[in-house]
């Protein structure tokens, strides 16, 4: 028999591919441009063209056995000094290379992060609505996740449920703004006070809480929003970045963790990350993406489509009689369910052809996600199956 709990990771697959599975077996059935597939968090937008640019002139003029060799396993250093350069002249602060270390992914960055600083039985926190792998990523680093409430309102973290949840086994707390799945940005006032709370917990608990920030759609915000840079309000915070969606390219595999340079023990916490991506097999990141990076710093895919899809379907489906949380960032809406059950309203809805994703899996029920990260033609042709989605619920009233 194998490894029970791998077992059941693989024989239950997330919710999401799930969906997303049946999209592309009714794709097949029906056509494409039948299906309204809001399920995965795919980028839709192309790569900018600097990206391709940069590829194709590193395999035309580099030496292809550094081109596709194994870097160090933290990182080529001179890709992981123009991060730090990078990041050091946007934000205003001093990190330095050594403390980077080169993944493939957010997910990798994540796994590597919680393996790195969680010993068997310590908690993790995490902020609900929450990236559904986050369970899987604690558990698999043999952590107890722990999970606290959103404010109602605001879809921000309730912070006396925060307060109420740390405990002398608290060791890390992930958060992710822009949020998967909510699209909600925390203030520059909330990321102070979730500062100050952890600050004073670790004091009375004689050891430091990480804040783990998972950054994948750092720069997916709309109008003047601005993500606050987590370093500079708490020290002992470890960044997972991804360049999957500002760059479109989840398929890649390519991210990096960041260890603050003000970090309690960071040099014994970077070890730790480079010990964990060792025990997990990652060897390195892929080369040619990481070359890649350096000529792509601060680029993104054009986010106006992303933008122009939000404004269309959050303006329409209000209008409908749907509760929409207004979301300033990455590509997803949160919406009430119809009726009492988020998953009858997502079997319902593929009646018409809509693909949704329950809040479930996403340790708050009773909403549904949409992924809109689709054409705008998409979403344009999908707003009828929403008013026919809601008047359908309205005829049973
Ligand atoms: N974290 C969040 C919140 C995500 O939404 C995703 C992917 O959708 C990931 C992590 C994983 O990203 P990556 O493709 O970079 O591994």
């Amino acid at each position: 028999m194998p490894n029970q709990k791998m077992y059941e990771y693989g024989s239950s697959p997330s919710k999401i591919r799930e969906i997303f599975e049946y999209g592309k077996k009714r794709k097949m059935e029906i056509g494409s441009d039948a299906v309204f597939d809001f399920s995965l968090g795919n980028p839709s937008v192309p790569s900018p063209k600097i990206v391709n640019d940069t590829l194709i002139s590193l395999l035309q003029e580099s030496d292809p056995t550094i081109l596709h060799g194994y870097t160090s396993g933290v990182g080529d250093l001179g890709v992981r000094e123009s991060i730090v350069n990078y990041l050091n002249n946007k934000y205003q602060t001093n990190h330095v290379a050594k403390y980077v270390y080169m993944t493939v992914g957010a997910a990798a960055s994540l796994t590597i992060s919680l393996h790195a600083l969680l010993n068997e039985g310590e908690e993790v926190i995490v902020l609900a609505p929450f990236f559904p792998e986050y369970r899987v990523f604690v558990e698999k680093a043999k952590g107890v996740l722990k999970i606290v409430k959103p404010n109602v309102l605001t879809f921000e973290p309730d912070l006396d449920d925060l307060v109420n949840n740390l405990n002398s086994s608290t060791k890390a707390v992930i958060i992710n703004s822009p949020n998967n799945p909510t699209g909600v940005v925390y203030s520059e006032e909330t990321i102070k006070k979730i500062a100050e709370i952890l600050k004073a917990k670790s004091l009375e608990y004689n050891h430091p809480i990480y804040l783990i920030s998972d950054e994948p759609y750092r720069e997916l915000v709309y109008g003047d929003i601005e993500v606050p840079f987590v370093t500079k309000y708490y020290d002992n915070t470890i960044i997972c970045y991804s360049f999957s969606k500002s760059l479109s390219l989840p398929g890649e595999r390519i991210g990096y963790i960041l260890v603050s340079e003000k970090c309690e023990k960071k040099d014994q916490v970077y070890l730790a990350v480079s010990g964990a991506g060792r025990a997990l097999g990652y060897v390195c990141a892929p080369a040619l993406f990481q070359y890649m990076v350096p000529k792509c710093l601060g680029y993104t895919s054009d986010l106006s489509v992303y933008k122009t899809n939000r404004d269309i379907l959050y303006t329409c489906l209000k209008e409908y009689g749907y509760d929409v949380i207004k979301p300033d960032g990455a590509f997803y809406l949160f919406v009430k369910a119809l009726g009492s059950d988020a998953n009858e309203m997502v079997e319902r809805a593929k009646k018409y052809e809509l693909l949704l994703v329950s809040s479930d899996s996403f340790g708050y029920p009773g909403y549904i996600r949409i992924s809109y990260c689709v054409s705008t033609k998409q979403i344009k042709a999908s707003l009828l199956a929403f008013k026919k989605l809601i008047e359908d619920y309205k005829n049973e009233e």
